[in-house]
């Protein structure tokens, strides 16, 4: 197949904000292309030959890229580097300088998907000495086969920045309606990738062996599968409602989610955003390796910072300390962690995550050694209000947020859902408004008097997974030290755009107003006083009330980055929606 199909087709997705739209172009370049190619296809609609949670870069810096394209095209870097300033995109400006300056030589042959891919992949995998010429020729001699509309892509694709505006859910009706003629397959299409995390590999399976195939995907070891996430309460009577009178309470430790897999005496630790942190923590390695006696399982905890002296529990900013790539040692040694167990997904070669919870604790349990620093959960069997309240305060005297309620019927661990069988009761719900949200930042505004040079005040969103958008909730100019301001800048200048991103919806009124756009990516924990109904917000607008949103009043930067997620795992449309209906019960 050749990539010049691919990219026509990424370029009419680029071009249109309908979901719609976006899967019809897909589900007509699935139908055109052979078995052998759905990997790679997936892979270069996604920007990586590898699914996100092994660690892929294809380790070139723009200064790079644009020696690549000059040694394709024959322009200076002086030139190339001038066309970016004026495109705001460095692939646009490939793109034309490849229209108009592309030295013809006679023996450019068609790109081929497979090429393209293997190309890409090679490019990631050079390393060490000599390998920054490598890499600037292998891109180079891509770009001189090139047609200019390809130029766009691969550069893109090598920078990370395809700016497509396409959710995996998009790609997965596509394939749905492309393989099975039938879009309500698609929920089997999720699953699959919801255990697995590998989008790939299920379409392959798809296209090869049929919808039975994905039907039967198993759990496997090394493959992080999706998070279960709770819901959240500040209702002790809607806890015992919506888990049926009788549940099980656990401390909500204030640390970092942990999904570890054990395979012999592989460790690999995966993250929040299922990232492979395990280099990180060599410390819990070491403790699942010599305490975890099973031979394979998959299980998930809680790692939280701790005092050497007292056994008491830091809180999570500590932990933050120990993100980092070197200096591992010392951090181990000055910021120590425990790690509190609460599930089992997997244990030698059987599938827990469709089993109950209480029967997945209990298996936790027989294969947990535990010691001061590995422990599990603690937890309580409910049954009445004054039971919850007396665990939930002693969560907190024991340095966590709150609890964590989790149904015993019909428990399974529902892997990338936010569902009602794990509801989180934390101790913010009992001042301002019911917990802080994480919200992405997409724009900014200048600062003036002590803040001129940085911004003052920042755009957030939340995310409404349906239409795959953000939508702003709030500008927020409060809870910023000086140090924070800094960081923040440094933080956000890699994902700023010279125009509003596809996927944020905002107002037509505040758009000429903001001063910097960024891509969506960076997610801040923020509280605020209470949610109000705004005629400028697009959260969840003509949702309450037909031409209105809603907005956060007094919003404040708690300090906290949450880097531990993704910008489509931040607070959703919805939650914000069920907050304000809250709210309002309570006024009633
Ligand atoms: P929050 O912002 O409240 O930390 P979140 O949005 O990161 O939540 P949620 O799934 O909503 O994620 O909240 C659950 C998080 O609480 C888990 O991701 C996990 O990190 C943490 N946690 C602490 N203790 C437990 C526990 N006993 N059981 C499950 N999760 C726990």
């Amino acid at each position: 197949m050749k990539y010049q199909v691919l990219a026509g087709t990424l370029s009419k997705i680029e071009a249109t904000s309908k979901r719609k739209e976006m899967t019809n172009y897909l589900v007509e370049l699935f139908k055109a292309i052979t078995p052998d190619h759905i990997r790679d296809v997936i892979g270069l609609i996604r920007g990586s030959p590898y699914p996100d949670y092994e660690d892929f870069q294809y380790g070139m810096a723009e200064k790079m890229v644009i020696k690549s394209i000059a040694n394709a095209t024959g322009l200076t870097t002086d030139q190339i580097t001038e066309k970016m300033k004026e495109k705001g995109d460095l692939g646009k400006a490939a793109e034309e300088e490849l229209a108009t300056k592309k030295q013809t030589t006679l023996f450019t042959k068609p790109l081929d998907v497979k090429y393209v891919s293997e190309t890409l992949d090679k490019i990631g995998r050079t390393s060490g000495k000599g390998s920054v010429d490598v890499k600037i020729k292998l891109l180079a001699g891509l770009l001189t086969n090139a047609t200019p509309l390809e130029a766009r892509y691969i550069i893109r694709t090598i920078l990370g920045q395809m700016r497509l505006g396409m959710a995996d859910m998009t790609i997965m009706d596509a394939l749905a309606i492309a393989y099975t003629d039938n879009a309500t397959n698609r929920p089997i299409i999720e699953r699959a990738f919801n255990i697995s995390s590998d989008l790939g590999l299920i379409a392959e399976k798809l296209v090869k062996e049929g919808i039975e195939s994905v039907k039967d995907f198993k759990v496997t070891i090394r493959h992080p599968i999706r998070m279960m996430m709770a819901q959240r309460s500040g209702e002790t009577e809607e806890i015992f409602e919506k888990l049926k009178g009788t549940f099980i309470a656990e401390f909500k430790y204030d640390g970092e989610r942990l999904q570890i897999h054990k395979d012999g005496e592989t460790i690999l630790l995966f993250s929040r955003r299922l990232e492979e942190i395990s280099e990180q923590y060599p410390d819990v390695c070491e403790m699942v390796r010599t305490q975890i006696n099973a031979k394979k399982t998959i299980i998930e905890g809680e790692v939280v910072a701790y005092n050497i002296e007292t056994g008491e529990l830091r809180p999570f900013q500590e932990l933050m300390h120990r993100r980092r790539k070197y200096g591992i040692k010392e951090a181990m040694k000055a910021i120590p962690v425990n790690l509190f167990l609460f599930d089992l997904l997997y244990l030698e070669d059987k599938d827990f995550t469709n089993k109950n919870y209480p029967l997945r604790r209990k298996a936790l349990e027989k294969i947990v050694t535990e010691t001061e620093q590995l422990r599990l959960a603690v937890q309580k069997e409910i049954i009445t209000e004054d039971e919850l309240e007396e665990f939930f305060e002693l969560a907190v005297e024991k340095g966590c947020e709150g609890i964590m309620a989790k149904s015993i019927q019909d428990s399974i661990y529902q892997a990338g859902a936010r569902g009602w069988l794990w509801i989180k009761y934390k101790r913010d719900y009992k001042s301002e408004i019911a917990d802080t949200l994480d919200l992405v930042v997409i724009g900014a505004y200048m600062g003036y008097g002590a803040r001129t040079g940085y911004y003052g005040s920042l755009l957030m969103a939340c995310y409404d997974p349906i239409e795959n958008q953000f939508k702003s909730v709030c500008r927020m100019g409060s809870g910023f030290t000086d140090e924070h301001l800094e960081t923040l800048q440094k933080l956000l200048k890699p994902y700023q755009v010279s125009d509003k991103p596809p996927r944020v919806l905002i107002n037509d009124s505040i758009i000429t107003t903001v001063d910097a756009w960024f891509k969506p990516a960076i997610v801040l924990e923020v509280q605020a006083a209470e949610l109000t109904l705004s005629p400028v917000h697009t959260c969840a607008l003509d949702k309450i009330r037909k031409g209105s949103g809603l907005a956060m009043r007094f919003p404040r930067f708690t300090g906290r980055i949450r880097d531990d997620k993704t910008a489509e795992q931040a607070t959703s449309q919805q939650e914000i929606i069920d907050l304000f209906k809250g709210q309002l019960k309570k006024i009633e």
